[in-house]
């Protein structure tokens, strides 16, 4: 389990990570604090980077029912009782994400939603619940939209965005740009005939797929191309 500082860490590459894939600098990364730390709660970044003097790498505290503890310099962020809710209703999370990914929300403008179209996507199975289009805003709709998460890796929010869960903030952001991914793929498959669910078998097979070294590829390779600053990856929208 990673320290204090190391989440810290984690959630500001993360959020860096996040702005770049998506291009969007609205939604926040939280992480739960380590079990032995006294204070109870969860660290949380926004992705967006406030105005002069706000520090672009300070993080925020909040105790489990959403109250401030530290780095209350920032914002509060509106949808504050998403996380909160989750928290309550997820026992096996660490980490949840909140973003608003363009490709994944345009589908749901057009009643769809996205599904295991890969490999990568196969957890989403038959296709990610989908909630209202509402900001969650208050503890009822906060625990509404844990209600829709149920047991899912991700949830869709109507015209809004998504919300990504995991066992560590590399796996939720994981999930997150896996969303967006398939999202894109599902689009690009339309357009030449009708996008396919992965077969059955396949997403079994990856359900049963111990955790093991290749389950966090994908941030992994991003920290280490971030790090040694070899390649500049993503989409031409900058570099990290
Ligand atoms: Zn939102």
């Amino acid at each position: 389990m990673p320290n204090y500082e190391e989440l810290c860490e984690q959630v500001r590459f993360g959020t860096k990570l996040l702005f770049q894939e998506l291009n969007d600098p609205w939604g926040h990364i939280a992480v739960r604090l380590p079990e032995d730390d006294p204070r109870k709660g969860f660290i949380l970044k926004h992705v967006r980077v406030g105005p002069p003097p706000n520090d672009p790498e300070a993080v925020m505290l909040f105790d489990e029912d959403g109250n401030i503890m530290e780095g209350g310099q920032r914002a509060i962020p509106w949808e504050l009782p998403l996380y909160v809710q989750i928290f309550k209703a997820r026992k096996d999370v660490q980490s949840c994400i909140h973003t608003h990914p363009q490709v994944a929300t345009a589908l749901t403008m057009a009643g769809k939603t996205v599904f295991a179209i890969t490999h990568q996507s196969a957890p989403f199975e038959h296709g990610l619940p989908v909630f209202g289009g509402e900001m969650i805003n208050t503890t009822d709709i906060g625990a509404e939209l844990a209600k829709t998460l149920d047991k899912w890796p991700a949830a869709l929010m109507k015209g809004h965005g998504a919300v990504a869960v995991g066992t560590s903030v590399g796996q939720a952001v994981q999930n997150t740009l896996y969303v967006e991914q398939a999202a894109r793929q599902q689009v690009w498959a339309a357009t030449v005939g009708t996008p396919q669910v992965l077969e059955d078998p396949l997403i079994e097979f990856h359900r049963k797929q111990p955790p093991g070294d290749g389950g966090l590829a994908l941030w992994y390779t991003k920290m280490h191309v971030h790090k040694t600053g070899e390649v500049h990856g993503g989409h031409g929208h900058g570099v990290l």
